[in-house]
């Protein structure tokens, strides 16, 4: 019987027959050359559509179990479609690099974050939104760790989230450099994983205190 192939990026479709892929695209973006190869890919191997998914990827959908392999080495991309109990790819706005409302980098930021913890196992997934103004176009309120630029750096939120049981996150640092904001952030996911849990970061939060929480950070 088919099933989801995590090793191959590949999800099992409502038809138990077809597979959809989502290739890694940082923030959504994508280059003119990438997208024509996904095209092709599509048109070659018959996908039934393409779905712009909310987390800023496209996934092709309706692909053969036994192209996959092919089609990967064809796209030559990595996969971008993790799944479980990991930190996930972020969703980061233009910011600076596009936005004239833009305050701060959220491309670099949202890139430089991705490198370091995306693919990381953690209690329960890990949402993180990067946007560039406090107009919030990355829903950084509702992500589990949620930042949002500023004139003076970063503000980063904490434990939001849009899932099950929806929250909103609260500010738990203000103007952080890059720098701080990297290491905030692994000081946090530290703190997580030493707790037997397997809550959503803000329900964890929302369970032992903000105050204590931030006193397991030294804040
Ligand atoms: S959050 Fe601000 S910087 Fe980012 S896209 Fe929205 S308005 Fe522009």
């Amino acid at each position: 019987m088919n099933k989801n192939i995590p090793e191959k990026g590949a999800a099992l479709q409502r038809d138990l027959e077809t597979y959809a892929i989502i290739p890694y695209l940082p923030g959504g973006f994508i280059s003119v050359e990438d997208l024509k190869k996904m095209v092709e890919i599509a048109y070659k191997y018959k996908a039934r559509t393409f779905k712009i998914t909310p987390e800023q990827r496209i996934a092709i959908i309706g692909l053969p179990r036994d192209a996959l392999d092919d089609i990967w080495k064809e796209l030559n991309m990595k996969p971008g479609g993790f799944t479980g109990k990991v930190v996930r790819p972020a969703k980061f706005c233009p910011g600076t690099s596009e936005c004239k409302k833009g305050l701060q980098n959220s491309i670099k930021m949202g890139m430089v974050i991705d490198k370091k913890f995306q693919g990381r196992t953690l209690p329960n997934k890990v949402k993180i939104g990067v946007s560039g103004c406090n107009n919030s176009c990355a829903q950084s309120a509702v992500r589990d760790i949620g930042l949002i630029g500023s004139k003076k750096g970063w503000n980063v939120m904490v434990g939001g989230n849009s899932g099950k049981k929806p929250m909103i996150g609260e500010e738990i640092a203000k103007n952080l450099s890059q720098e701080e904001v990297i290491k905030l952030m692994d000081n946090i996911f530290i703190e997580y994983v030493k707790h037997d849990t397997k809550k959503r970061l803000g329900h964890l939060i929302d369970k032992i205190g903000f105050g204590n929480f931030k006193k397991e950070l030294g804040i």
